[in-house]
């Protein structure tokens, strides 16, 4: 799950981490009162759970609590496009005003968790502002890696080579130091995923903060972090995903025609692979599990026919612990409340496949009856052409 910027500086103020004064507007009135309140000046930020904001139009500064205000009225409500959220862009519901700040350098800090040396390990880079991936792709020299041993946790000379390759000095030195330890300790202790500060900043006066923050958190973590739960948008999940959730399936919205209910994630994999093999593009992957009712199942169908963007449904299922008889019931409860108005593959194999073939034949729906993975995707990709 991730969460706003305001959400993260909270959190980060609660670690005593270094961030700019700031705080969400209720509305327009309440944007000029705050930029008042930090010397007639502020910066007004979007907050969206995307990247790049500045350059779409979504971090703006305000030169006096008038153009506050009326930057407030801009942003709240504008569709904003960043490289980050893809063409159709996202709904502004929150505006944050932030205390400006002088800014002497621009860096880049990040923690994350390294798959290949299962641990967490820190990312920093002098060449702040910028998107880490160019830095990358350019200047990789200009990056450096710490990887934290999590028997030890940050070592302060770890904290220090890192606050070194920052080229901190002095006192920004030992407050850069403060900084990472501090965020190491949040990031243990709140199951992230991953913190991104872009930029972190020297200000004018020596100090080191973070001027922006994008946080993650390990989902399956979040059952004994209900603070972090209660920071959860449902603006930024697709709808489907969390309708889908409310049933306990796994659903994840793609960008093609074919919806997939699917049972297993291994499954679902395959189920996309083949999809695609035979030309199609799948719209969704929805995991029923390895265990559901005849309820959850009818509400996967159901869920899937009502994304717009399904012109075909696949389903595959193998039964194990899940029963075909089961599986079938769902769909045809499903297709008599809603009705299908698309071609339907089915694929149904394992325990009660016979009876659950069966309760599709006597349905009277229109389906058609795939025998073998291979089968159901050439069918389905030829029925939604
Ligand atoms: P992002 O574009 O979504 O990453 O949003 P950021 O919060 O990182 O803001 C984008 C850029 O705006 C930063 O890289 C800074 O250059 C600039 N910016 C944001 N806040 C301030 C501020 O308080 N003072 C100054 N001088 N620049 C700021
Ligand atoms: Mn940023």
């Amino acid at each position: 799950m991730n969460i706003h910027e305001f959400q993260a500086k909270e959190l980060l103020r609660q670690y005593k981490v270094a961030t700019p004064d700031g705080r969400v507007a209720t509305d327009a009135e309440d944007a000029r009162q705050i930029t008042k309140a930090y010397g007639g000046k502020s910066v007004v930020k979007a907050q969206i759970h995307a990247g790049g904001r500045g350059k779409g139009g979504g971090v703006k500064f305000a030169t006096d609590p008038d153009k506050a205000a009326e930057l407030f009225k801009q942003m709240l409500g504008m569709n904003l496009v960043t490289k980050q959220t893809g063409a159709e862009g996202r709904r502004v519901y929150t505006v944050f005003i932030s205390d400006p700040v002088d800014i002497d350098r621009e860096l880049y800090l990040s923690f994350l968790v390294d798959r290949v040396s299962s641990r967490i390990t820190i990312l920093a880079s002098t060449e702040g502002g910028v998107e880490i991936e160019e830095v990358a792709a350019k200047t990789p020299e200009k990056i450096v890696r710490v990887a934290i041993d999590p028997a030890v946790g940050l070592s302060a000379f770890q904290a220090r080579e890192v606050a070194f390759a920052l080229k901190l000095e002095g006192d920004a030195f030992k407050k850069g130091v403060t900084f990472l330890q501090n965020l190491y300790r949040l990031f243990v202790e709140k199951d992230c995923s991953m913190v991104e500060v872009n930029p972190l900043v020297v200000t004018k006066t020596g100090d080191v903060i973070a001027l922006d923050a994008k946080m993650g958190f390990d989902d399956n973590a979040l059952f004994r972090h209900p603070d972090i739960l209660a920071f959860r948008d449902l603006h930024e999940e697709a709808p489907e995903e969390t309708e889908a959730s409310k049933f306990n399936l796994n659903f994840i919205k793609l960008d093609g025609t074919i919806g997939c209910m699917v049972n297993g994630a291994g499954l679902a994999m395959g189920t996309m692979d083949i999809i695609k093999y035979h030309g199609g593009s799948p719209a969704n992957f929805l995991d029923v599990g390895g265990s559901a009712t005849e309820d959850a199942v009818m509400n996967a169908f159901r869920i899937i026919l009502q994304d717009k963007a399904v012109k075909g449904v696949m389903v595959n299922i193998f039964g194990g612990i899940m029963r075909c008889d089961i599986v079938a019931g769902g769909i045809v409860k499903a297709a008599k409340q809603i009705g299908i108005k698309v071609p339907v593959v089915v694929r149904l194999e394992g325990t009660n496949g016979e009876e659950g073939k069966k309760i599709l034949a006597d349905s009277g729906l229109n389906l058609i009856v795939a025998e073998g993975l291979e089968d159901a995707a050439k069918k389905i990709v030829a029925a939604t052409k």
